[in-house]
């Protein structure tokens, strides 16, 4: 969707609008110094530690660590996807937004009638359930499973009567087919959802976009669910959100369950925080949309042999959303229980009780790599080294990737043998904590970070010809990143270059320097600039001095090597 506005119009606009007005708006500014102050909106704290930089364009929680330009306030302020932020964005700076594909108006004008059928099938379907023999029989079903009115009401849950014309002789049949309701047969149309319960599936702006139907008796398939249509797509869409929504638009924690009848089973108990994923495993997608609404994901499973299956698809597909403040949990319910028949069984209280000691997803992951290893041997420890590793990267740059490594160093070295170093970006030694972020200063970093804060320093960082293949520094695959970006798009101040990493590998310590702050004495910013340049070139001394060192010692050295020696050595005195 991203790809419609113009790049150009996404950069203009993060130069135009003013970032203090921006947040001003939703949360109220003082200035103090140079910057402005609030209480964060994003954790709960007496006293103001959200700052936002009128120079750099950009907030910056010094007790939450959240941060961002413009953009990305409105996205976690307003919850709002990446579209819907910069239109809001533009709203606010009373601007249009521009779309490069011509088609689009005409494309949206298309969905409205689209929507507009879904709509009416769905109350059409609610008739058929409530005002026909057949449908009689599904409401007895419904009663026979333990669900009140009041639950089948909240989800619209209608009938398909066994009818092959039901639909077409009362609807646009074009639409009805691109609406994903009929199917076709030796060129012929005929209900889909024909002789079965029917569950309308809601987008989160609550548009009915799809159904999913089960049938009454044995016949299969038992659950049937719409096909991919212009506005519904499995992979991005979860039943019983809309509803969820309804109630609690900011719930402490979700609950993802495997079927239909499990979210209606819990809401019907008043367990009001449940989804469901439409027959496909969880993807990303849903995920990064349900951390929109929640910082806790609980994932309910059966505790059969393809429940934990799916429980291991779960925790592997979770890995990349899993940014710092998320958290999933793993709930495994006894065998031959599912979410129905435990809250059932077990009241609300026990329920919720299985909820609470769900297992953390660090936990079930090391107990679940590990189960079969024998950790007394070198090569078991290596094994278990060798499953985790590629699972951990996955886990964008922060504190929860740090720390998953750091137990992955634990459990496979039996304490104290270090034998794998957690990532170098994020080696953030306390003591030498200079700016926050818990990224240690090296030089390296606080070039990087003068560069992201004032774009313009690329040249005079270009004037000292450093030969960044040669430098072997942590954080240099970072500073050759964003000496690229600056030369490609010649950012306007730093919310632009920090848009530009948006959902790249580096956007995690970008955003870190990005929110540095230096004293600069009197000699100005360039002066100290230079300083950090000359302290990489000690370093790269340093490093090559020893490199020399240890060579001489073991091989001897050629000729031009002794005289680089020499030289090295001169300049450390
Ligand atoms: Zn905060």
């Amino acid at each position: 969707m991203s790809g419609r506005i113009p790049r150009e119009f996404i950069d203009d606009l993060l130069v135009r609008v003013d970032i203090v007005d921006l947040i001003n708006s939703h949360v109220p500014l003082s200035k103090k110094g140079n910057d402005y102050w609030a209480r964060c909106p994003f954790h709960s704290e007496n006293s103001p530690s959200f700052s936002v930089s009128q120079k750099k364009q950009f907030y910056h929680c010094f007790g939450c660590g959240a941060n961002g330009n413009a953009i990305g306030f409105l996205m976690e302020f307003s919850h709002l996807d990446f579209v819907e932020a910069i239109e809001d964005l533009a709203g606010f700076s009373g601007i249009d937004v521009p779309r490069e594909a011509v088609a689009y108006r005409k494309e949206k004008q298309d969905y409205s009638a689209l929507y507009s059928t879904l709509e009416q099938v769905a109350v059409f379907y609610v008739e058929q359930l409530r005002n026909t023999s057949q449908g009689a029989v599904a409401v007895d079903y419904l009663k026979d499973r333990g669900l009140s009115g009041d639950v089948a009401k909240e989800f619209s849950l209608g009938y398909a009567t066994n009818d092959w014309k039901a639909l077409s002789s009362r609807f646009d049949e074009k639409l009805l087919m691109d609406a994903g309701v009929l199917g076709s047969k030796n060129g012929r149309s005929y209900d889909r959802f024909r002789g079965r319960l029917i569950f309308p599936i809601r987008d989160k702006r609550k548009r009915t976009i799809g159904f999913g139907g089960r049938v009454l008796d044995e016949s299969l398939p038992k659950y049937l669910n719409s096909p991919e249509t212009a506005v519904f797509s499995k992979g991005r869409e979860l039943y019983g959100l809309s509803e969820l929504l309804e109630k609690n638009s900011k719930p402490e924690r979700i609950l993802i369950v495997e079927g239909y009848m499990d979210v209606l089973a819990l809401a019907q108990f008043g367990v009001s925080y449940s989804v469901a994923a439409l027959g496909t495993a969880t993807s990303k997608m849903h995920l990064d949309l349900l951390f929109r609404f929640t910082s806790e994901l609980v994932f309910c499973f059966d505790g059969d042999v393809a429940g934990r299956k799916a429980a291991w698809r779960a925790v592997e597909a979770s890995f990349p959303s899993l940014k710092d403040g998320r958290q999933v949990r793993i709930m495994l319910l006894p065998e031959g229980r599912d979410p129905d028949s435990l809250i059932r069984e077990q009241g609300v209280e026990g329920f919720e009780g299985k909820i609470e000691g769900a297992l953390a997803l660090s936990d079930y992951f090391f107990n679940y790599i590990g189960k079969d290893v024998d950790m007394e041997t070198i090569e078991g420890r290596s094994l278990l080294m060798a499953r985790a590793k590629p699972h951990i990267e996955k886990i964008p740059a922060g504190y929860f990737r740090e720390m998953m490594f750091g137990r992955l160093e634990q459990e496979s070295s039996g304490r104290a043998l270090g034998v794998l170093k957690p990532p170098a970006i994020l080696t953030g030694s306390p003591r030498k904590k200079r700016a926050g972020g818990g990224v240690k200063a090296s030089p390296v970093r606080i070039v990087v970070a003068f560069l992201l804060q004032n774009p313009l320093l690329k040249e005079v960082f270009d004037q000292k010809e450093l030969d960044l293949s040669k430098m072997v520094l942590p954080g240099v695959d970072v500073l050759k990143d964003v000496l690229q970006a600056i030369e490609k798009i010649k950012p306007a101040n730093s919310a632009v270059l920090m848009e530009y990493f948006r959902g790249k590998p580096n956007e995690k310590i970008v955003n870190t320097l990005i929110s540095w702050d230096f004293f600069i004495l009197s000699d100005g910013v360039e002066a100290e600039f230079l300083g950090a340049i000359d302290l990489i070139l000690q370093q790269m001394d340093e490093e090559m001095l020893n490199g020399l060192l240890g060579k001489e010692k073991e091989h001897g050295l050629s000729l031009e090597e002794k005289e680089l020696l020499k030289k090295l050595l001169v300049k450390k005195i």
